[in-house]
């Protein structure tokens, strides 16, 4: 009786020893898990720290991506998609891990990051394949991708991109590794935000308020820019000074709210014209052009295309044409200098020739 007592006392025991064991395991991967999320969430922490080292934002792209790569390592590849503003299309700006054929095909966002677009919200893909919130037949023959997140990127209350990642197996993700891609994409979105400020505050400064055209101390900074470059490539380079005629006369006869008309509308011609070149309001009525790689020839040509594009503007006031016409003086570097400010006076006294030679028209020459 004792011994059976004894074998039964023996069985408990080691039934006791096994729930212990499966329990003191269950209680390992817990920790592993919370060792895991705790080292996610203090990579996190500096993650904030490293997205403020840049204002770039096609450094800061970069980098958003190589941190979302290193925190959700189980993701194939990683990318990131910004919102073109005129076509409202999803361009990729940076991308990592990104193999083979599926390189080719990324250069634009696909029907999950427009989701993310649409309903500015994060998505999980458990399974592309199975995934009846979205076309299926459109998801199997574009990409092998299996699972995925998305997350969006806000600046200003609006969705101004995605960060994706990608994994070839399903169910690669869980809601855990969604919400460290939020939480990353939150702090990407704030670095964003900062780095579009930043170049609209820079754009600001450079710009014509009234015009659009660039302002004359950034132009000559540019025409030095661009005349090192001419002297070390041997490329030739051209400059257009213009100058509206009998503006004042446009002022006083129709007001300084038609004279500013006037002006919007000149740097609109000359911009469509200019192509590759680089225009800017050099001061009130006066606009200079700096055309690259071209020749006197050329420049002169162009020139000569916006005298009469101006002329033929038909602005009506009052049901009244204004008559707007300009003169132009063209010099170009090797023919005229090979110095730049020699360059500037050479055009300006040209200008001046064609203005003493009855306005508009265009001067190259003298
Ligand atoms: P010219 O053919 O010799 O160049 O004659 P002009 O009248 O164009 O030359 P002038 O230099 O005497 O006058 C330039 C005028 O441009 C004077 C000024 O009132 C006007 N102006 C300069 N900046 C602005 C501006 O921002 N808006 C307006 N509406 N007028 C401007
Ligand atoms: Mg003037
Ligand atoms: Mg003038």
């Amino acid at each position: 009786g004792e011994i059976i007592a004894c074998n039964l006392e023996m069985e408990k025991g080691g039934n006791e020893k096994n729930d212990i064991g499966l329990a003191f395991k269950e209680i390992g991967t817990g920790i592993s898990v919370s060792f895991e999320k705790y080292t996610s969430y203090y990579n996190l922490r500096n993650l904030a720290t490293d997205f403020s080292t840049t204002l770039s934002l096609q450094e800061l792209g970069q980098l958003i991506i190589s941190k979302t790569a290193e925190l959700i390592p189980r993701g194939a590849s990683c990318l990131l998609f910004l919102v073109e503003q005129e076509s409202g299309n999803l361009s990729l700006a940076a991308s990592e891990r990104v193999e083979g054929e599926e390189r080719k095909k990324v250069r634009s966002g696909t029907l999950f990051d427009f989701w993310v677009l649409r309903n500015r919200q994060s998505l999980i893909v458990t399974d592309t394949q199975k995934d009846f919130r979205f076309d299926l037949e459109k998801v199997q023959t574009s990409s092998e991708i299996r699972s995925l997140m998305v997350s969006p990127l806000a600046h200003e209350g609006r969705v101004v991109g995605t960060l994706r990642v990608n994994s070839l197996r399903s169910s690669a993700f869980d809601t855990d590794d969604l919400r460290l891609l939020d939480a990353v994409s939150t702090l990407a979105s704030s670095a964003i935000s900062n780095s579009i400020l930043f170049q609209k505050t820079q754009e600001l400064a450079i710009r014509d308020s009234l015009t659009g055209l660039y302002v004359q101390r950034y132009f000559l900074e540019r025409l030095n820019e661009e005349h090192k470059r001419g002297l070390l490539t041997k490329a030739p380079l051209t400059l257009l000074m213009c100058d509206l005629d009998h503006f004042k006369e446009c002022n006083d006869r129709y007001g300084h709210g038609v004279g500013d008309f006037v002006l919007t509308k000149t740097a609109e011609i000359i911009l469509g014209k200019v192509g590759d070149g680089i225009a800017a309001r050099y001061g009130g009525e006066e606009f200079s052009i700096l055309l690259p790689k071209s020749s006197l020839k050329e420049g002169c040509v162009l020139a000569e295309a916006i005298r009469v594009a101006l002329s033929e503007m038909k602005l009506m006031i009052r049901r009244e044409v204004i008559p707007i016409a300009i003169s132009i003086g063209v010099a170009s570097m090797p023919e005229d200098t090979l110095d730049s400010e020699e360059l500037i006076r050479i055009a300006d006294r040209r200008l001046y020739q064609a203005k003493n030679s009855g306005r508009n028209r265009v001067c190259g020459e003298g």
